[in-house]
C-alpha cells in the first residue's frame, strides 16, 4: 500500500503550493482529458522516492474556527489515516501562538511529524530555522515549496522514517487485480457479493479498518482474479455506516494496487461531484477502467436516458471506457463485468507494432494535416510504443511542441478506433528532432 503523507498547518503557509509541487508531474493529464478537474485535497505524490499519497488538510486554525478546527472530524480522520505528518510553518512569520497550539495537539496523536519551515527563500535559512527549534519537533526542515528547494530531501527523510513494507509480493498468482470503487451506497458490496457468491461473503466478513482495503482472491472459468474491496464486505444495518467507512485514501490505494478499476455509479443518484472526483483519480492513475452504472432496475426509460446523458456530459473524459448497465441486486449484467475486465486489461497491456503505428499515423496525417505554426507545418514522421498499461504512443517529428490540443485529441481518437483500444486510457508523447 502507498504511504500516506499529510500536510497540516495554518492557512497561507504554503500547503497547497507544496501539494501542487509534489503532484505536479501529472499536470499534463488535465490537458489530455478536457473536463478533468483535479482533487485539490488528495493526490499521488511522485516527487522524491515515491509514489505516495499526499493529503492537504486545508487550513487548520483559521481565524473563524480557531485551532479547534483541528479536532474537526475530517481533519482528525485525515490525520488518523496518515503514516507521516508534515507540519508546515512560515519562515517569515516565525513560530506563532497558533503554531504552538497546533503542535501541542499534534503531539498527542503520536504520529511521526516533520517540522517544515516553508518560504525559507524569503529569509536567511539559518535564522528562519533557529526560531522554530523551540517548537520541540526536532530539527526543522527548511524548504521553499514555490521554488522546490529542499523538497526532495524532505520526502527522502520521510521515507526513511516509514516502516519498510517487506511484503512486495507482486506475484502473478493474484491474477488480474480488480478494484471496485464508487461513492458510498453505490452498490459495491452488493456487487462483490454477486461476483463471489454468498459463501465467500461469510469467510470474508471481516471488520476492515478505516484505511485498508480487503483483498479477495477468486477464480472464474479457470482464471484468477483478486478483488480489492473498498466497501468492507459486510451487511450493513444503516446507510450511515457506508458513509462513515468511505475513505478517499482507501479508494486511492485500491486504484493504485489494481490492474483494472470498476467504477460503480448509482443510477438512482445520477452522476455527482464525488463520481467526477473519483473519475479524475482513476484517469490520473492510468488504470484500465470498466464503468458499471448500477441499480438499473426499476428505472423508467426517461430516467435511464437521463443517466446516460449525464454520464457522457459530466464524465466525457471517460469516453474510452465501456459503459455497463447492471443491477447488482438482481444480478443482471454483473457476470459480463468480468469479461470486460479481461478485455480492458488485455488492451492496456497490448503490444503495438511500430510499422502499424507509423502506418496509422501517416493515414491520420494524410486525412487531416497538422496545422501551420508560425508559417511552418508541424511534421509528424513515425510512431512507436513507449509503454504499456496504459499504452503510450511516442510520435516523432518536428515542431511537435506546437501540436495543439485539438490535434492531439484527433490523433488519440484515430489510434483508439483503429486499434480498438477500449477500456484503457491512451497517452501520446511527442518528440522533436530526428
Ligand atoms: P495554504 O493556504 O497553506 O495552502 O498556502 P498556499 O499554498 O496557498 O500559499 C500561500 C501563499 O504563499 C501563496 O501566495 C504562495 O505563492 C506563497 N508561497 C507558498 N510557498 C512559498 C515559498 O516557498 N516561498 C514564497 N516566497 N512564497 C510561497
Ligand atoms: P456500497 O456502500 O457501495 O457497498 O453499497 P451497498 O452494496 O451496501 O448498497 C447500498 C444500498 O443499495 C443497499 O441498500 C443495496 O441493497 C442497494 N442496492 C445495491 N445494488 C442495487 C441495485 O442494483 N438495485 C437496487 N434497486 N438497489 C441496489
Amino acid at each position: 500500500m502507498l504511504p500516506v503523507i499529510t500536510l497540516i498547518g495554518r492557512p497561507n503557509v504554503g500547503k497547497s503550493t507544496l501539494f501542487n509541487r509534489l503532484t505536479r508531474t501529472r499536470d499534463a493529464l488535465v490537458a489530455d482529458f478536457p473536463g478533468l478537474t483535479r482533487d485539490r485535497q488528495y493526490g499521488i505524490g511522485r516527487v522524491g522516492p515515491g509514489p505516495y499519497i499526499i493529503v492537504d488538510t486545508g487550513g487548520i486554525g483559521t481565524a473563524a474556527e480557531g485551532v479547534e478546527a483541528l479536532m474537526e472530524r475530517q481533519v482528525q480522520r485525515a490525520i488518523e489515516e496518515a503514516d507521516h505528518l508534515l507540519f508546515l510553518v512560515d519562515a517569515k512569520d516565525g513560530a506563532t501562538p497558533e503554531d504552538i497550539e497546533i503542535v501541542q495537539r499534534l503531539r498527542r496523536l503520536g504520529k511521526p511529524i516533520a517540522l517544515v519551515v516553508n518560504k525559507s527563500d524569503t529569509t536567511d535559512p539559518n535564522l528562519a530555522v533557529a526560531d522554530f527549534h523551540g517548537l520541540g519537533l526536532g530539527d526543522p526542515w527548511a524548504i521553499s515549496a514555490s521554488q522546490g528547494l529542499g523538497v526532495n530531501k524532505l520526502i527522502e527523510h520521510v521515507f526513511g522514517q516509514l516502516p519498510i513494507d517487506t511484503d512486495e509480493t507482486a506475484d502473478d498468482d493474484q491474477g488480474i487485480r480488480v478494484a471496485l470503487v464508487g461513492r458510498p451506497n453505490a452498490g459495491k458490496s452488493t456487487m462483490i457479493n454477486r461476483l463471489l457468491g454468498e459463501e465467500r461473503l461469510v469467510t470474508f466478513d471481516s471488520p476492515g479498518t478505516t484505511r485498508d482495503s480487503i483483498f479477495i482472491p477468486f477464480e472464474r472459468l479457470g482464471r484468477r482474479y483478486t478483488l480489492i474491496d473498498t466497501a468492507g464486505l459486510r451487511r450493513r444495518a444503516r446507510v450511515q455506516d457506508a458513509i462513515e467507512k468511505f475513505s478517499v485514501i482507501k479508494t486511492l490505494q485500491a486504484i493504485e494496487e489494481s490492474n483494472v478499476v470498476i467504477l460503480v455509479i448509482d443510477a438512482h443518484e445520477g452522476v455527482g461531484e464525488q463520481d467526477a472526483t473519483l473519475a479524475g483519480h482513476i484517469i490520473e492513475s492510468g488504470r484500465a477502467l470498466v464503468v458499471a452504472i448500477n441499480k438499473w432496475d426499476g428505472l423508467q426509460p426517461d430516467e435511464r436516458e437521463h443517466v446516460r446523458e449525464q454520464f457522457s456530459r459530466k464524465l466525457a473524459f471517460l469516453d474510452f471506457a465501456k459503459l455497463h448497465l447492471v443491477s447488482a441486486l438482481h444480478g443482471s449484467g454483473v457476470g459480463l463485468l468480468l469479461d470486460e475486465v479481461d478485455k480492458a486489461y488485455a488492451n492496456a497491456t497490448r503490444n503495438l507494432a511500430t510499422p502499424e503505428l507509423t502506418r496509422l499515423l501517416e493515414s491520420a496525417v494524410q486525412e487531416h494535416q497538422p496545422p501551420l505554426v508560425r508559417g511552418r507545418r508541424i511534421k509528424l514522421r513515425y510512431a512507436h510504443q513507449g509503454g504499456r498499461n496504459p499504452p503510450i504512443i511516442v510520435i516523432h517529428g518536428n515542431q511537435t511542441e506546437d501540436v495543439p490540443e485539438t490535434y492531439r485529441r484527433y490523433l488519440i481518437n484515430r489510434f483508439r478506433k483503429a486499434l480498438n483500444l477500449l477500456g484503457t486510457p491512451l497517452r501520446l508523447e511527442f518528440k522533436s528532432g530526428s
